[in-house]
């Protein structure tokens, strides 16, 4: 495959087609949409300067995956702010609330404990893309870590607000459902895994 710019598939000539599909269980504020490709044909004039086919491509992967390592911490932190205000709030048997049990502030020192070292872990990848020396199999380790330490956190700030957990009054369930997708795209926790593994076996278990 060849890194071509097809600017010319959004003319109603060009066989192709971009359904949007429904996420109402997932990401709401941007468009999802399937892509379809009949029988198209990209000129080699189009052919992007400096480009070595499927390779150039995704490159681009690398960019991004590193933005998500970052952006789901912001989310991870929304939760643990929400899950400490409330649980500071809300009062449960003998008029205490919730934090002054331990099994609640297990989950909270697990939440700051985990986006502090996600912070590290993108800030270090951060650190070796800037002088060059970044390697994509880090950059999988930081999407792999920080979206399963996102989602960890959702669910037990979820946990934590009990049945206002599901309520559209707290942002907590949105980032749950936000991060499920975020889990798959950009390449899939497992196919992070199988690329980390890669890179310190040598071999590929694909
Ligand atoms: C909200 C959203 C937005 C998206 N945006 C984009 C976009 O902008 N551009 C784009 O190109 N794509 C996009 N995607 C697609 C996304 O990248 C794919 O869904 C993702 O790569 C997984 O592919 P798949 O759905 O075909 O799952 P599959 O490849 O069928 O995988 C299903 C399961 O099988 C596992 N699996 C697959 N192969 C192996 C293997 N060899 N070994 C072990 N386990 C394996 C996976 O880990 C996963 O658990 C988006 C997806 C979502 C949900």
């Amino acid at each position: 495959m060849a890194a071509r710019c097809a600017a010319s598939w959004w003319k109603p000539t060009v066989p192709a087609s971009a359904p949007r599909m429904s996420t109402e269980n997932g990401p709401c504020a941007s468009v999802t949409s399937s892509l379809s490709l009949q029988d198209v044909k990209i000129p080699k004039e189009n052919l992007l300067p400096g480009t070595e086919g499927l390779k150039s491509a995704l490159m681009c992967l690398n960019q991004a995956r590193y933005g998500i390592a970052w952006g789901v911490i912001g989310a991870a932190m929304a939760c643990y702010d929400c899950a400490l205000q409330y649980s500071l709030f809300r009062k449960q048997f003998r008029d205490q609330p919730i934090a002054s049990h331990q099994l609640v502030q297990q989950k909270l020192a697990w939440m700051i404990t985990e986006i502090t070292k996600a912070q590290l872990l993108a800030l270090q990848v951060g650190r070796l893309k800037d002088e060059g020396r970044v390697q994509h199999f880090h950059i999988s380790m930081a999407k792999r870590n920080n979206v399963w330490m996102a989602l960890e956190c959702a669910r037990m700030a979820r946990d934590i607000l009990g049945a206002n957990g599901i309520a559209d009054e707290y942002p907590v369930f949105r980032h749950m459902a936000n991060l499920e997708s975020v889990k798959t795209y950009e390449g899939t926790h497992d196919v992070h895994t199988l690329i980390i593994g890669a890179a310190v076996t040598g071999i590929d278990a694909f």
